[in-house]
């Protein structure tokens, strides 16, 4: 085993979209950046591994004149000419390229932060160091760094370095949102895994496995759409673990969603409702895309109420223009719509003061983990 030490400027850890970007714009700043990403490639849950659209302000063209434009736009134009198909694959290889062209970028793959130095009080915290394991290589390595971005997601390097945060969903009187429940709680959004399917051009037989769902005993055939020949977004409703801990219960959430990916299919390939003889299986996903965990608090709490107001910060660095969007804590087992959407009159602003820590003096964050209601995160959670 070896241990070493990473000293650079900034430290961004989880290398998602918002990870991508962070450590791009911080190094076309000037700024020495190890990247840290704890799975082989980049791009978060909207890689190859995983296999989220990405959008943004555009919200499937309602707002047709908001398309990001910044780091992210070079990668849409970038995809849009290399990849007009939209192969999972070249995707990824447009994020690695994005981040190998910066030489000011120190690349970790595969390397798991899982240690946090911090001291200081609990109003002012100051993480010194982050240290993670690279898989495949046994290294354990010590990142210090001046600044830490916690770009992970779920929120990990924050939470060891005593961040103040939320989890669930706010009670409605906190902060006046009227989709926010009566009283706290602690449901999320659910986690989900997507399949791809294809065209074999000759007959193939599905066998399911034993723990494949009997979906006929659920709602889901009557409550969603199925079709032959759909793949990935597609079933972006393939959703559970709103009412469990999604970070705890990642393993039986993906046993789950596999159990009912595998019972969609057979219920495809062999209820003979569907013309689906020649289609097979291409790809089913094997790491759980998870929407929501923690959300830090800022100086501050983005609403509701802001997003819908477009309320125009004097900090503002960022905008976004998708709708609010809910899901049930059910997920995929709900009677209801999977879905319910609450649009702003266009675009809505992002203030600089969500995305720092109240009381971690030199963390930041970008991402899924921002300081952001349940509700308002309905909508800043899209990847663009
Ligand atoms: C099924 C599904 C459908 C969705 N639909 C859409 C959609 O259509 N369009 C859209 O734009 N958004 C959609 N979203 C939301 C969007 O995918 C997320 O909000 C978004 O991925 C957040 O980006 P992120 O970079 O903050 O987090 P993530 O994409 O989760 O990336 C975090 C990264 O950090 C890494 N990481 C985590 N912990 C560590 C650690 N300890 N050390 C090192 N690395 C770590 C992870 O491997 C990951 O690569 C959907 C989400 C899901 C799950």
């Amino acid at each position: 085993m070896r241990s070493e030490t990473e000293v650079s400027d900034i430290t961004v850890i989880g290398g998602g979209l918002a990870g991508v970007c962070a450590a791009v714009a911080a190094a076309r700043l000037g700024q020495k950046v190890a990247l840290v990403q704890n799975r082989p490639v980049l791009g978060g849950n909207s890689s190859s591994e995983v296999r989220v659209w990405v959008c943004g302000a555009t919200a499937h063209g309602i707002n047709r004149y908001a398309r990001e434009t910044g780091i992210m736009g070079e990668m849409f134009v970038e995809n849009q000419y290399r990849n007009p198909d939209g192969n999972p694959y070249l995707w990824d290889l447009i994020i690695l390229e994005t981040v190998r062209a910066e030489p000011n970028i120190t690349l970790f793959l595969n390397t798991d932060v899982h240690e946090v130095e911090a001291d200081g009080d609990s109003d002012a915290r100051q993480i010194r160091s982050v240290t993670g394991w690279m898989m495949g290589s046994e290294r354990r390595i010590r990142f210090e760094s001046p600044v830490f971005l916690d770009c992970t997601g779920d929120g990990l390097v924050g939470f060891l370095a005593g961040a103040k945060y939320r989890l669930g969903r706010e009670a409605r009187d906190e902060y006046g949102e009227e989709w926010a429940p009566e009283t706290a709680d602690d449901v999320t959004l659910g986690s989900t895994l997507l399949f791809y399917t294809k065209d074999a051009g000759h007959p193939v037989k599905f066998v399911p496995p034993v723990f494949a769902k009997d979906i006929t005993q659920t709602p889901i055939p009557i409550k969603r759409v199925i079709r032959s020949g759909d793949s990935g977004c597609h079933y972006w409703w393939i959703e559970w673990g709103g009412e469990l801990d999604t970070v705890h219960d990642n393993e039986r959430i993906r046993d789950e969603l596999w159990s009912v990916i595998y019972g969609i299919w057979d219920y495809i390939k062999n209820s003979g409702k569907f013309d689906a003889a020649n289609m097979t299986l291409e790809w089913v996903g094997a790491q759980p895309g998870k929407r929501e965990y923690r959300r830090f608090v800022g100086d501050y709490v983005l609403t509701q109420n802001d997003i819908m107001a477009q309320e125009p910060f004097g900090d503002r660095v960022a905008f976004g223009g998708w709708s609010i969007d809910l899901h049930p804590p059910q997920g995929m087992y709900a009677e209801e719509s999977g879905s319910k959407h609450m649009h702003a009159d266009g675009n809505y602003h992002v203030p600089f003061r969500s995305l720092y820590s109240a009381n971690v003096v030199n963390l930041l964050f970008a991402g899924r983990n921002i300081s952001a209601t349940h509700v308002a995160f309905g909508t800043t959670r899209v990847m663009a």
